[in-house]
């Protein structure tokens, strides 16, 4: 027995319901007049290896300076960037990626995000990977949610779950697994709704790990999946 994508993402959405992502400060930038694009992109790179409550913990701080636009990373002192965003670990790393993603999207595009994303996904996706310290999962994330388009995230929890669940994918590689999805959901939603689906599908996925699918000790009995589950025990 196999499962498609789309009944795990009816029966998650069933179960776990809407999960709000990408969670972003609407208010803070509707206050600032500031684009909360910007947020997204800022929190797909610092949380890298973290915890999400660690990452609020950095943007907190970050709207605490009123920092969280392109032009303030531009202009703020390193080292002041690393203390705001200690909570979220790695920190030294961190902002030098922050600080040279800004510098290349103030160069290159003038701060302007709209003018960044209104470009082929394929392209903009090879300028994301070719830039220090974004991979394929950062990428993709601001490119879903940041940006709109129609990408698949894979993260180490999705792994996790393809391993588990009966999907028919082939290898295990990023790539692969996207290619999975994407290939799947393309051809059982209308185009229109692939950008939301996407969306809701990662959240849901990471949901079900973080819920149920654990690394150790997985709690079958409650999963949504387990009539479907090989793994379920
Ligand atoms: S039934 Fe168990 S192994 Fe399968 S997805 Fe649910 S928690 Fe994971």
């Amino acid at each position: 027995m196999t499962i498609s994508p789309k009944t795990i993402y009816d029966l998650l959405l069933d179960n776990f319901g809407h999960q709000h992502w990408w969670p972003v400060d609407k208010k803070y930038h509707q206050k600032q007049k500031s684009d909360p694009r910007f947020e997204i992109i800022v929190g797909a790179i610092l949380t890298q290896n973290t915890a999400w409550a660690n990452v609020e913990k950095a943007l907190d701080n970050l709207k605490k300076h009123k920092a969280l636009t392109i032009n303030a990373f531009v202009h703020i002192n390193e080292e002041n960037l690393k203390i705001m965003i200690q909570p979220s670990g790695f920190f030294n790393q961190k902002a030098r990626r922050l600080k040279l993603f800004a510098a290349y999207l103030h160069k290159k595009y003038q701060d302007d995000l709209q003018k960044f994303f209104s470009r082929d996904e394929t392209e903009i996706r090879h300028e994301l990977l070719s830039l220090r310290g974004i991979g394929p999962e950062t990428a993709d994330s601001i490119l879903l949610y940041a940006g709109n388009h129609p990408t698949f995230v894979v993260d180490a929890y999705t792994k996790r779950i393809c391993k588990r669940v009966p999907f028919q994918v082939l290898n295990d590689s990023y790539d692969d697994i996207k290619y999975f999805f994407e290939n799947e959901l393309q051809h059982t939603i209308p185009k229109k709704e692939l950008v939301p689906v996407y969306k809701e599908l990662h959240a849901l996925l990471v949901k079900l790990a973080k819920n149920n699918c654990r690394k150790k000790k997985p709690d079958c009995h409650t999963c949504p999946l387990t009539r479907l589950c090989e793994k379920s025990l």
